[in-house]
């Protein structure tokens, strides 16, 4: 059977660039569909590798990129350092969301704000901070406490250094490799929550419940959903139409928020499949992998209404004992099959409860069974 498209095999193949959880969570969500799915990704042993081809080359390789095109009907990503030009240049009319606009815009923490604060969506005071002396200005605006993040390429906490007093001051920016950066506001937040929605190439929108999260050292720890308040979340459905309608978006988008003073300040945006949207696998009518699918093929987009109360947990740098997660009778285990190693996310579980406080206390009893908790 070839593996081209246009063979006889006329089932639709969905590329990917790049082939971590999220990839693999993609193409899983997508197989009962009838697809089809193929990767590219710099390592043969990415989680995308167990159910589907690898195309091996780096994100920013044309003629690798140009390659994955030929062979599928349409293209995505599931990291957000892929080169939009390299993309443009390989794509030769294979369909790729979503847009490269969308993707260019959320690579740097700069143009990000300012697309946020063009459509009138709040964000922390930031000024743009290109040396030590440049942080040394920057700080007489914003004052401290402040956070310190490169523009570009900053993930799970990495790239940033929060300024709380003069001590922090000296070297921070050499420390985050003298490259450009931002220094922002530090709110003082009540919580932190995401909005994942979804547009489709026809135009129809979705947005499911705003999910609360927490961080530790950076790196999101556990997610509960819904999180209940009517007057947020409509907040949020309006910012995510207005980036969707700006961006001519199509696929799944998350934006994080601040709730400070019981408003929402948006912290950033991710033009993809988010963590903070796991629980909707178990959680959510249809989940966010199985409509990014649908969103970017132009299929109709599943209902997104919550089916309980979800609590997700990520499973961070060891893995806790199967059987006895499993024993918690409605725990869903998610092994992303990776190397462990400290500070890696190797997968992620999720309980759905018939109310907030039983999710909270089988959380308790989830989260008491992982290493070094
Ligand atoms: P980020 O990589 O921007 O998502 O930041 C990772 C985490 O650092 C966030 O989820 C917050 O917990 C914290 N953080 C980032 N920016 C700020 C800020 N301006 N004020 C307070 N906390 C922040």
């Amino acid at each position: 059977m070839s593996e081209s498209k246009g063979a006889a095999d006329r089932r639709r193949r969905v590329g990917i660039i790049g082939a971590g959880q999220l990839g693999r969570m993609l193409a899983l969500a997508g197989y009962p569909l009838g697809l089809r799915f193929v990767f590219l990704d710099h390592s043969d042993d990415a989680p995308g590798g167990q159910v589907g081809d690898i195309v091996r080359g780096a994100f920013s390789d044309v003629e690798r990129i140009r390659e994955l095109a030929a062979r599928v009907d349409v293209m995505t990503f599931d990291v957000e350092n892929v080169p939009g030009e390299a993309v443009t240049e390989a794509l030769d009319g294979t369909p790729f969301w979503p847009p490269v606009g969308a993707l260019a815009a959320a690579q740097d923490r700069l143009s990000e704000k300012a697309l946020f604060n063009q459509l009138g969506i709040m964000t922390p005071d930031s000024v743009a901070v290109d040396d030590q002396a440049g942080l040394i200005s920057a700080l007489e605006r914003i004052g401290m406490p402040a956070v310190l993040k490169t523009r570009r390429l900053g993930y799970d906490g990495r790239g940033q250094r929060v300024i709380r007093s003069a001590a922090d001051v000296d070297g921070a920016f050499a420390a985050l490799g003298d490259v450009p950066c931002i220094l922002e506001a530090f709110i003082a937040f009540e919580r932190e929550v995401s909005l994942v929605a979804v547009r489709s190439t026809e135009g129809e929108f979705r947005a499911y419940a705003l999910a609360e999260n927490q961080h530790r050292e950076g790196i999101l720890r556990c997610t509960r959903a819904p999180y209940e308040d009517s007057e947020l979340q409509a907040t949020a459905e309006q910012c995510m139409l207005a980036l969707m309608e700006h961006l001519a978006y199509a696929g799944v988008l998350t934006v994080e928020f601040f709730v400070s003073n019981g408003a929402l300040i948006a912290n950033e945006m991710a033009p993809r499949v988010h963590n903070s949207g796991h629980w909707t696998i178990e959680g959510a009518v249809t989940s966010q992998f199985e409509n990014h699918v649908r969103a970017i093929l132009g299929l109709p987009l599943g209902d997104t209404d919550c089916v309980g109360h979800s609590g997700m947990v990520n499973l961070i740098g060891e893995m806790p004992e199967l059987a006895r997660v499993l024993a918690i009778g409605n725990a869903h285990f998610h092994d992303y099959g990776k190397a462990a190693r400290p500070a890696r996310k190797l997968g992620h579980c999720t309980l759905v409860a018939a109310d907030p406080a039983q999710r909270d206390a089988q959380l308790e009893v989830l989260i008491g069974l992982l290493p070094g908790d």
